[in-house]
């Protein structure tokens, strides 16, 4: 398949790479309006209009602008902890088709045939990460976002001071208009959305110039987020009425956050049971032991029993230690994988005692077929092989030493 490069944000809306925020905004709008389905019928009509929507959405974000102008990506360097993407991307782009981008924009029908008028706002859809902490004691998050507010200057109505809206002399109120066209066929008549109200219906005698009468403006926004205890990578959290601002004060849509739990460094989550791994030391597995972690929660201690005679990569579970149930009270488990370690840092004496607990169990296995004397003799080897031993250790630098009962034989 053949994938076209990326074309730089500039190239895409015709500007120069010192252009405004007023001149990108225009050339965007320009830029959109010929790519309308009603107007532009090419097959890539679509396509190029995302192109535009997308560098817009890069280009009037003056933190995402910077960085592309510095790295090449929006995002920047490391990335924001939240970034703004088109709602169709999270939902795979159903429901969410073409005309409903561009209706957010304009506010009109479209030119679908006998589509109602749009000025409802769209929904957005933005991403944010969590930590797994923060995941599993829940949190509050501010989003940084860019949108279709309501616009400051004219409070939403889209009228600048002393304008008033009225009803479309073109169209009548209608928000379409008949066409008639001369072709080989004959004379034909279409419906189109009307060009001077933009399906409105109505006009305003002096629109509000920052919003040119569409009663909403681009702006920064913060919102916080409840983020739930529990939660899990893709599920979505909703934030009424924080969507696109709807034309000349109309409903907004929803802003839809999409959570995406980071992977953490202590524990790997499998569903709401955390995994993690405690070292124990090869004398304690033996004997057996507990270990202190830190938990999930904040100031949370575990304990982990590791029992007598514990196995390398033996799981212990302790119950209700995992990541909380989103909207219960429950937690799942945490799962201890033991890792056993052979201690090296013995004194003297503790590596005898070792040394003579392994002679003790080796003595045990031979077998009862050897004579009495013979044994006697062996015991006493063993105490002289002990000996050495100790005088191995007693010298100021000592090699581990070879095992003094196995040459024996
Ligand atoms: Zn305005
Ligand atoms: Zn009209």
């Amino acid at each position: 398949m053949h994938v076209e490069p990326k074309k730089d944000y500039y190239e895409v809306l015709e500007v120069p790479r010192d252009a405004d925020a007023k001149t990108i905004k225009r050339a965007f709008l320009k830029k959109a309006r010929t790519l309308h389905p009603d107007v532009n019928k090419a097959p890539d009509a679509e396509e190029r209009f995302k192109e535009v929507n997308e560098a817009y959405a890069v280009l009037s974000d003056d933190q995402k602008r910077a960085n592309y102008d510095r790295y090449g990506d929006p995002s920047g360097p490391g990335g924001f902890g939240s970034d703004y993407v088109d709602v169709s991307d999270i939902f795979g782009g159903g429901g969410f088709g073409f005309g409903d981008i561009f209706d957010s924009f304009f506010g009109g029908g479209a030119g679908r045939a006998g589509a109602q008028a749009r000025t409802r706002g769209r929904d957005m859809g933005i991403r944010l990460t969590v930590t797994l902490e923060e995941a599993a004691s829940g949190c509050k998050k501010t989003v940084a976002y860019t949108r279709l507010a309501p616009c400051e200057d004219c409070g939403g109505t889209g009228a600048a001071e002393g304008g008033r809206a009225r009803t479309c002399e073109r169209c009548h109120g209608t928000g379409r208009v008949v066409e008639v066209q001369r072709t080989i066929f004959g004379q034909m008549q279409t419906q189109a959305t009307c060009p001077v109200c933009h399906g409105q219906g109505q006009v305003i005698d002096h629109p509000c110039e920052t919003c040119e009468g569409q009663g909403r403006a681009p702006s920064r926004e913060k919102v916080e987020v409840q983020v739930p205890a529990g939660v899990h990578s893709g599920q979505t959290i909703t934030v009424s009425g924080k969507g696109e601002a709807g034309v000349r004060g109309d409903a907004s849509g929803d802003l839809v956050v999409s959570v995406e739990v980071a992977e953490s460094d202590r524990f790997e989550r499998r569903g709401d049971d955390l995994f993690c791994t405690v070292r124990v030391d090869a004398l304690q597995a033996i004997v057996g032991t507990s270990v202190t972690i830190d938990g999930i929660m904040e100031g949370e201690h575990v304990t982990v029993e590791v029992p007598a005679g514990c196995q390398f990569g033996q799981q212990v579970v302790v119950e209700r230690k995992g990541m909380p149930r989103m909207g219960m009270i429950a937690r799942g488990n945490l799962v201890a994988v033991v890792q056993v370690e052979t201690p090296t840092d013995l004194t003297k004496k503790q590596l005898l005692d070792v040394a003579a607990l392994v002679a003790e169990r080796s003595l045990d296995a031979e077998p009862d077929a050897k004579a009495g004397a013979e044994k006697d003799a062996e015991a006493e080897g063993f105490s002289a092989a002990a000996e050495n031993a100790a005088e191995h250790f007693a010298k100021e630098r000592w090699h581990a030493p070879r095992n003094p009962f196995r040459s024996r034989k």
